[in-house]
This record gives C-alpha cells, sequence and structure tokens, in this order.
C-alpha cells in the first residue's frame, strides 16, 4: 500500500488542525460552507485496510486498486443487428447486389466456414463476424429468396459491427482505484469474469446523542421531556453510506458520562459523530471534555440551519459535533459529513451535490447573510418543467419538513426574500447517500 501522503486519494498531505486554525481567513464565528468543507477536507485521511469481497458484496463499497482487463470486451468483432455478414468490396453503392447465403452465425454458435467473394451469412445480433466478411446489412434492407439474398447498400465499411475491445481493452484499467462501486460497475466486473475485488474495509462510526431532555424510544416520555429523534436519522444516514454502525445510545449530561463516552468512541471508531450541545455558551463540559482528550474546532457556520458546528479529531478519530435540532442534523449531515465519510471510505471521485437551476413558483422569505437550505417540493408543470416551492414552515426543529422534502431549496449567503417566479438552485435529496 502507498502511504496515504502519497496516494492518489490525497492531493496533499492532510494537514493538521493546529495549521488550518492559522490560516490567514479562518475565523471560527464566521465560517462559510465552502470554507469549512474545504477545512476538513485537508485533515482527512483516507482508510488504510482493504479486504477481498465478492462483487455482490462489494456494492457501495470502494475499489483500494486498478482493475486492470483481463480480455477485450467485447471479445470478438460481432453483430449489432440480426440481418446478413458481408463483404463491403461486393456491394453497389447505386443498386443492390444479389449474394450467395452459405449459413447462419448465431450468438454462441459461430459460423465455421468462411464467406468468400459474392457470398453471404444470415447472422443473429451478438454473433461472430464470418471470417471475410467486414459489414452487416440490417435484414430490413435484404429480402432471401432460397439460397439467394439481394441487399442493399451502406455507405461505410464496418456497417453494425460492435469491434472487439471497443467497450473495454485487455490490458487496461477498466476501473480505478477510488472508484465507488455501484450496480454498473458490478457489471462491468462481471463482463470481465472478475468475481472478486480488493475494497477498503467500511468505516467504523459510532455515535452518540447528549442532552437531559432526550429519551430513547421504549421509554415513557418524562415532563418536558422529548424522543431522541436524531440518532435515527443519522443510523439511516450512515446505512446509506455503507458505513459500520455503532450507536452508543443517549449520554447523560455529566462530564463523566461524556468523557467516558468519547473515550470508547474514540478507540472503537474511525469517526465519532454527536448531535446537540454545541451552541456557543451551552454544555460547556462537552468542550471541555473534548479540548482534554483531543483537537477539537468549533465553528459559527454561515448557513441555516447549522449554524454551530465541531469538528476535530480523538486520538485518530475524526469528530463531528452536529447541532442538536433535527433538521439540522441532517443538513449538516448532507452537506459536510457525507463528502468526508466518502473521502474517508477512499473514494476519489466525490462529487459536489449537483445543483440544478429550478423555478420556484412561491415567494421565499430570508435575510440575507447566510447560505440557507430550505426544503423543497418539486412538481411538473403542464408543459413538463419541473418546478419547487418551499414545504412550509422552514424551522429547524420541522423534521416533517424533510420528509415531505424531494430536495433542498439552497439560497446562496447574499440573497434577500424572492418573488414568486425566481429561479433557484436545487439539490436533489433522492439518490444523495
Ligand atoms: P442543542 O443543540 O443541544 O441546543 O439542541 C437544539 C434543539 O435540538 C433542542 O430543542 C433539543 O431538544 C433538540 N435536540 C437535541 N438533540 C436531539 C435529539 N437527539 N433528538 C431530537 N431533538 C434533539
Ligand atoms: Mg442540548
Amino acid at each position: 500500500m502507498p502511504s496515504p501522503a502519497t496516494s492518489p486519494n490525497t492531493e496533499s498531505a492532510p494537514k493538521t488542525l493546529r495549521e488550518l486554525s492559522c490560516a490567514d481567513d479562518y475565523d471560527p464565528n464566521s465560517m462559510p460552507v465552502p470554507k469549512a468543507r474545504e477545512y476538513i477536507r485537508a485533515v482527512l485521511k483516507p482508510v488504510a485496510a482493504v479486504e477481498r469481497l465478492h462483487i455482490r458484496n462489494a456494492l457501495g463499497r470502494v475499489l483500494s486498486e486498478d482493475v486492470i482487463s483481463p480480455v477485450n470486451v467485447p471479445g470478438h468483432d460481432n453483430s449489432a443487428m440480426d440481418g446478413y455478414a458481408v463483404r463491403f468490396s461486393d456491394l453497389k453503392q447505386d443498386s443492390e447486389v444479389e449474394l450467395q447465403l452459405v449459413g447462419t452465425a448465431f450468438a454462441g454458435k459461430p459460423f465455421s466456414g468462411k464467406a468468400g467473394k459474392g457470398q453471404t451469412v444470415r447472422i443473429m445480433t451478438g454473433a461472430v463476424v464470418p471470417d471475410g466478411c467486414d459489414t452487416v446489412i440490417m435484414q430490413e434492407r435484404a429480402s432471401a429468396s432460397g439460397d439467394t439474398v439481394s441487399v442493399a447498400a451502406v455507405p461505410k465499411a464496418g456497417t453494425n459491427i460492435r469491434k472487439a475491445g471497443e467497450d473495454l481493452r485487455k490490458g487496461e484499467p477498466a476501473l480505478k482505484k477510488g472508484k465507488l462501486l455501484r450496480p454498473a460497475e458490478l457489471g462491468l466486473l462481471a463482463s470481465l469474469g472478475i468475481g472478486e475485488v480488493s475494497v477498503y474495509r467500511k468505516l467504523r462510526v459510532a455515535f452518540f446523542s447528549t442532552g437531559d431532555e432526550l429519551v430513547s424510544i421504549g421509554q415513557q416520555l418524562g415532563p418536558g421531556q422529548i424522543y431522541d429523534s436524531n440518532r435515527y436519522t443519522l443510523y439511516g444516514m450512515l446505512s446509506r453510506a455503507e458505513c459500520e454502525i455503532l450507536d452508543m445510545g443517549v449520554i447523560a449530561d455529566t462530564p463523566e458520562a461524556v468523557e467516558e463516552a468519547f473515550v470508547q468512541a474514540s478507540a472503537a471508531a474511525d469517526v465519532i459523530i454527536t448531535s446537540g450541545g454545541v451552541s456557543v455558551g451551552e454544555a460547556d463540559y462537552v468542550k471541555q471534555v473534548l479540548e482534554s482528550l483531543g483537537e477539537v474546532l468549533f465553528w459559527k457556520i454561515a448557513m441555516k440551519p447549522g449554524r454551530p458546528l465541531a469538528y476535530g479529531k480523538i486520538g485518530d478519530a475524526h469528530f463531528f459535533g452536529l447541532p442538536g435540532n433535527p433538521v439540522a442534523v441532517m443538513v449538516t449531515f448532507y452537506q459536510f459529513v457525507r463528502d468526508a465519510l466518502a473521502r474517508l471510505q477512499g473514494q476519489t471521485d466525490v462529487k459536489p451535490l449537483p445543483t440544478l437551476k429550478v423555478v420556484c413558483t412561491a415567494p421565499i422569505k430570508k435575510a440575507p447573510g447566510r447560505t440557507e437550505f430550505q426544503r423543497g417540493i418539486l412538481s411538473q408543470d403542464d408543459n413538463g418543467q419541473w418546478t419547487v416551492r418551499p414545504t412550509g414552515d422552514q424551522g429547524s426543529g420541522i423534521l416533517s419538513s424533510m420528509s415531505q422534502a424531494h430536495c433542498f431549496i439552497v439560497l446562496p449567503t447574499d440573497t434577500g426574500s424572492l418573488e414568486a417566479g425566481a429561479t433557484v438552485d436545487v439539490q436533489l435529496l433522492e439518490g444523495l447517500i
């Protein structure tokens, strides 16, 4: 294994948090979304351990080495059509020609002879192009009578033939290290006859909630208490990200319990995620504990929802302290954690979430100063054009807005309120992880 510093997974050696916080434009009290993402990215170092898996079990995992194609795909020149294999030099551009039918080539059952001058072979889609032939005439442009076939001309030799190696070439990388394996890649590997691949091991992610008001499902709510929902959205988002999950429950609001939880989590996991208790001035012991155990930065992100966010290292584990509000947990996960997990899992082709421009059919309320991620409902108008409208109440505790939403409506920092009919950026939630 190359060391992470020289691996193509990192553009440059990972930085330390101290180096980050000394950057000229570093301002923990007003951190733009892209800057926070950039800082986090600079510290990440992908997992090194790998395992070999059957391709069926490798769905959603990341290749830890290039896959070199052992064969050409397709293996032979073959027909893209049902029709007649011919010699291009026999055809006439201005009239039909009559050819002698000498056999049939089926997919998987090649014609064993050779077509000579003036001869043709009936050929099915996927069948190997017979010796002597270089072109296929689709059957709709030919007519057969007994052993004689009249064919119209095609303008070019090689028409309707799929060339050997046109999909994948023997000896060349078919898939690169760092590639996320999706259904297309499983099929591509199978087309090469490859049944096993080397992938990075799953990331281990531990998470817990803090907050004296939180009660786990299955227990009775006392006065002023609420059910802990963040651990379930986190469970769902992490499962989709193919992580190994360690749910540590609700941790009591005492410095001892919090310290114990962080010590345990950092020994067992690559990544620790908590929700709540990162607002300034609140639950100060979380900050204290983290400062004594590791290096953690507390940021006020210029975004809504999701203003408070903590990021750092506890031993070798990466720590994300997400805000407590249920919508803020999801927004910050999708905007920061998702990208970081993909990189830690060794993925090199991590793309920013695609943003599409769509007309918003309702007015939007917003004050300039922060990037907002409002929840939107998409629909198609009578002309088939997609439009969006906000889900309604955009409070950061309104989790039903995430459930109704198809997308985030991303409103840039400087934007204020918008009239109905404005064009906005949206990020689709479908298939996000
Ligand atoms: P905090 O960031 O701790 O101030 O929490 C902000 C809001 O989110 C408060 O109303 C909390 O009750 C709520 N909250 C915090 N953690 C959770 C959780 N795990 N599940 C549901 N709501 C939570
Ligand atoms: Mg709290």
